[in-house]
């Protein structure tokens, strides 16, 4: 099945999955809390009987209390109206109550295991998705999916009930007359289900505007700075205006469409009505109804509308709950990453080896061509090149976060495919080109995944190592101090260190440093530089780096070009070779000359 397109793609016919099977998997879910399902059954139940008693009981209230008179059945009538009424108003708090329940536990549900899948999605689906589809899954889906289990069960038992109820009581007074009712149910049918297909394909669509909303507020709030400086403000606007206006059209679609059935299947029973109002007055003459009998039948006849209506627009909330339960049940279908391996690893001796790898993301375009290299454990290897010439993408395929490249990466002589994944993961402490902090303080961004392992004075020397610790101090509140979403309060250079000092604290064998020190000013860098070499000593590191500065004492570089490994040697070899590598090194201290310094420095 194709999947849905989840950015700006509306034109795109959708496809609606097969409702059978998107209910038996949401049945799963609801079936969890039978207890509380039973009990918004039963009470519903019991309101509908009260209230198809209550239309019953106006035959005798009009035959004994009002024509005939009966003093007595007119002295306890309003008592028992009262208790009735009493017991009615505890049953509808019960029903109420029980089904919220049902319907908001299976949301808490549904949204704990979306968060538990993300969590093992792979890397390529992350490329793939935008933040807003995610987040209006996890908001607006799956509320429209509770709304189509619990809150429709009840609504269909509550009414269904009534409807049965008060067809009951018309069948007691006169099945001749409630026969004709019956002829209208299958026009009722047909309406129903011509509305309910297309409610449903539309909510799709609405889903889909619901994302749309969301990715643009997420990017303009990301990134209202780039907006503002490059004058954006006009055509984010513009496009934000025309998502909020489609939202509306597809929700008006939605609406028209429910407010024609509704109306559609009420004209239907109102022409019943009138032609059972004109029979029955022909019986009247025949004397075959009583007054009361009259009345209780006209009134049946009049309450059993709005139950029938209420079954009619449950039909469409019912298919936009099926439409979120698609998309919803879509993302918790999507591929988990592998984890076959099964040999454990507690701590590697940090040899790495590269044999013909072959890679290239999903597009096909290939990104790294036969690369063979081989790293001993406790060296430093540098990666250098051109930007988009592979770099990152190699060392990302060390934890495994792509898969499906060929040929063989080793860790410690086995396949890294052979390893469990957590252990895998467990080998490298990785600062990335883009650092990511949470919102929370600093000492858990250091310490993240490990803070209760690990004391304060452990954190308080990572962050020292990370020359981190100067700045921390000044904080307001320390190592305690909040840095907002990503880190904003912090300078780039500031976010990098805490990165760094992450990276320290973990303590792996194997430290990947994806352009680690690139925002920092050369005399920090430099200092940073002191504390990576001490840390770098007993453990195998692979650092890319821009600044030729900061790799000169690799025990090796490898030069990359668009994919390929075009060099490999130390500095000195590679600048003797006048390849490559020695190309770059002198334009770079050609360029800035303040840098040839501190290469001679550090
Ligand atoms: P830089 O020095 O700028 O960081 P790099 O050497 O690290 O560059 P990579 O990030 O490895 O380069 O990218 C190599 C190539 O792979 C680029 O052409 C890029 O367009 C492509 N690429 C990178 N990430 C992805 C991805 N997630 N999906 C598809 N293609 C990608
Ligand atoms: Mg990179």
């Amino acid at each position: 099945m194709p999947k849905l397109s989840y950015i700006t793609k509306p034109k795109q016919p959708v496809q609606l999955a097969n409702a059978f099977v998107i209910y038996s998997r949401l049945f799963q879910y609801i079936r969890r809390y039978w207890g509380a399902l039973l009990v918004a059954i039963v009470t519903s139940m019991i309101y509908s009987g009260i209230d198809s008693w209550f239309v019953y009981f106006l035959k005798p209230l009009l035959n004994k209390g009002l024509v005939q008179k009966d003093v007595e059945f007119l002295h306890w009538a309003p008592l028992l109206v009262m208790c009735v009424f009493i017991m009615r108003g505890l049953m509808s708090y019960f029903s109420n109550y029980s089904i919220a329940s049902v319907s908001r536990s299976v949301i808490m549900r549904l949204r704990q295991d979306i968060f538990a899948h993300l969590q093992k999605l792979p890397a390529s689906f992350y490329d793939h998705s935008t933040s807003g589809r995610i987040i209006s899954v996890m908001l607006y889906s799956v509320e429209q999916v509770a709304n189509a289990s619990a809150d429709i069960l009840a609504t269909a038992v509550q009414s269904l009930f009534l409807v049965i109820g008060l067809l009951i009581v018309m069948f007691s007074i006169s099945w001749k007359l409630s026969l004709l009712y019956f002829i209208i149910i299958p026009l009722i049918v047909v309406i129903m289900r011509f509305t309910s297909l297309r409610v449903r394909a539309l909510s799709l669509t609405i889903q889909d505007s619901i994302t749309n909303i969301t990715h643009r507020a997420e990017e303009n709030v990301d990134g209202y700075k780039v907006v503002r400086a490059f004058g954006g403000q006009e055509y984010e606007k513009e496009k934000f205006d025309k998502t909020a206006r489609m939202n509306r059209q597809r929700e008006m679609k939605v609406v028209a469409a429910r407010a024609w059935s509704v109306s559609s299947v009420q004209l239907v029973a109102a022409v019943a009505l009138s032609i059972t109002l004109y029979i029955a007055t022909m019986d009247i003459t025949n004397s075959v109804l009583s007054a009361g009998g009259f009345v209780a039948m006209i009134g049946a006849m009049l309450a059993i509308l709005k139950p029938m209506k209420d079954l009619t627009s449950m039909q469409n909330k019912l298919h936009r709950g099926l439409a979120g339960a698609q998309t919803v049940f879509e993302l918790l279908d999507e591929k988990i990453e592998v984890d076959t391996g099964t040999k454990t690893l507690k701590r590697a001796r940090g040899k790495i080896e590269f044999k013909q790898v072959n890679f290239a993301y999903e597009n096909d375009k290939s990104v790294l061509q036969n690369i063979n290299f081989s790293v001993q454990p406790g060296e430093t290897i540098a990666l250098v090149g051109r930007s988009g010439s592979g770099k990152s993408t190699l060392v990302n395929l060390l934890p495994r976060f792509y898969t499906g490249f060929s040929g063989e990466i080793l860790l410690d002589d086995v396949s890294i495919e052979d390893y469990r994944l957590a252990d895998l993961r467990h080998q490298f402490a990785l600062v990335s080109q883009n650092v990511m902090l949470f919102n929370d303080t600093i000492a858990h961004n250091i310490a993240y995944g490990r803070f209760n392992e690990v004391s304060r004075d452990e954190i308080r020397a990572a962050a020292e190592a990370a020359y981190a610790l100067d700045f921390i101090e000044q904080l307001p509140q320390g190592l305690d101090t909040l840095i907002g979403e990503n880190g904003v309060l912090l300078s780039g250079g500031q976010r990098q260190r805490v990165a760094i000092a992450r990276a320290i604290l973990k303590n792996a064998p194997i430290l990947i440093l994806d352009e680690a020190t690139s925002a920092l000013d050369t005399e920090s860098e430099r200092y940073i530089q002191v504390a990576l070499e001490g840390l770098m000593r007993n453990r195998t590191t692979l650092v890319i780096a821009h600044r030729l500065s900061t790799i000169e004492h690799a025990d090796k570089i490898i030069v990359m070009d668009r994919g390929q490994l075009v060099e490999m040697g130390n500095h000195h070899e590679l600048l003797l070779r006048e390849g490559n590598y020695a190309k770059l090194y002198k334009m770079q201290f050609k360029d800035i000359p303040s840098v040839e310094s501190d290469a001679e420095v550090v």
